[in-house]
């Protein structure tokens, strides 16, 4: 099991293949102190969702190994590992159900209050009263009563409630209008804040808020550094 973590980050030397003779990741070294957040940039098929994968262990390395606050991650238990890390994916679930059940599913036990509460702190809490039904509307999995950045601020607001010291984010591409990306982008600042993360950031004030930007190419770190330093 793993003990409740602060957020450091060590990876040494991953190297990853889906299929044997085809790196995807070529000897990745990252060191990520705890509240720090990693934007991850770069072409298509440069290794950026292999990282988050191997992180939230979808899978093991071939080589090397990834360390949180010293243990290898490989010597805990998945399901503890989990418990730890958020992780938010560009395709947001949505499964049917209440908007409030959606919220509150990565912390079961969170009340009616502490649902609402972190709904208002991703700035959710507006387009959810205006819903037919409030917080009790029923939403499907594949339903279209919510817009894509209205699934993202749901998905916010139940990271948030989880309250994972290590989040995991794969920024959604669809556009969204202006007032919705300025919700999107106030909400994400206060989702990372004291938090490790991971942002496969598509959006370019994402990439210039976040601490460290990371640059793949090709399964290799190409450049590292703030936004102002590169
Ligand atoms: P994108 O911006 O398109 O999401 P990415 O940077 O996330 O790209 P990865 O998905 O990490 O890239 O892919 C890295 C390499 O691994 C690519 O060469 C890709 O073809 C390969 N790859 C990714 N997923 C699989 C898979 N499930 N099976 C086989 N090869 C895969
Ligand atoms: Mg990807």
């Amino acid at each position: 099991k793993m003990p409740p973590i602060k957020g450091n980050i060590s990876i040494e030397n991953l190297v990853f293949e889906y299929e044997p003779g085809r790196p995807a990741l070529k000897g990745i070294n990252l060191e990520v102190q705890a509240g720090q957040s990693i934007a991850l940039v770069g072409h298509t098929g440069s290794g950026k969702s292999t990282i988050i994968n191997l992180i939230s262990r979808f899978y093991d390395p071939v080589e090397g190994r990834i360390l949180i606050d010293g243990h290898p991650i490989r010597e805990v238990t998945i399901q503890s590992l989990r418990s730890q890390i958020g992780i938010v994916l560009q395709d947001t679930f949505i499964f049917s159900g209440t908007i409030r059940d959606n919220i509150r599913f990565g912390r079961l036990d969170a009340t009616d209050e502490e649902v609402e509460l972190a709904a208002k702190a991703v700035n959710a809490d507006d387009f959810i009263k205006d819903l037919v039904n409030g917080y009790d509307t029923e939403v499907q999995e594949r339903g279209n009563v919510l817009s894509m950045g209205q699934r993202q601020l749901i998905s916010f607001a139940r990271a948030l409630l989880a309250n994972p010291r290590i989040l995991i984010l794969d920024e959604a591409t669809a556009s969204i209008d202006t007032e919705t990306e300025l919700k999107i982008q106030e909400a994400l600042k206060i989702l990372l804040a004291g938090r490790t993360s991971f942002i496969i950031a598509h959006r370019l004030s994402t990439i210039r808020n976040a601490d460290n930007i990371v640059v793949l190419d090709h399964g290799r770190i190409m450049e590292m550094g703030s936004h102002e330093q590169l």
